[in-house]
């Protein structure tokens, strides 16, 4: 299941920590929010590093 959590698109201006909220606007500073699945460094993507790998050589 696909995680609908949603953080501040802007809460490195507007806050100390990130905010995260489920609604489209942040609660706090009312800027838009985005949604963190695709993150980075997300942990539960065990193959991210494969994936990625298996994408350059496609590119090449
Ligand atoms: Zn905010």
């Amino acid at each position: 299941m696909k995680s609908n959590i949603k953080i501040c698109a802007s809460w490195q201006k507007n806050h100390e920590q990130p905010v995260y909220t489920l609604a489209d606007t942040c609660p706090k500073c009312n800027s838009v929010t985005k949604n963190t699945a695709p993150a980075p460094f997300d942990p539960t993507d065990a193959y991210g590093e494969y994936r990625r790998a298996l994408k350059q050589r496609v590119r090449e």
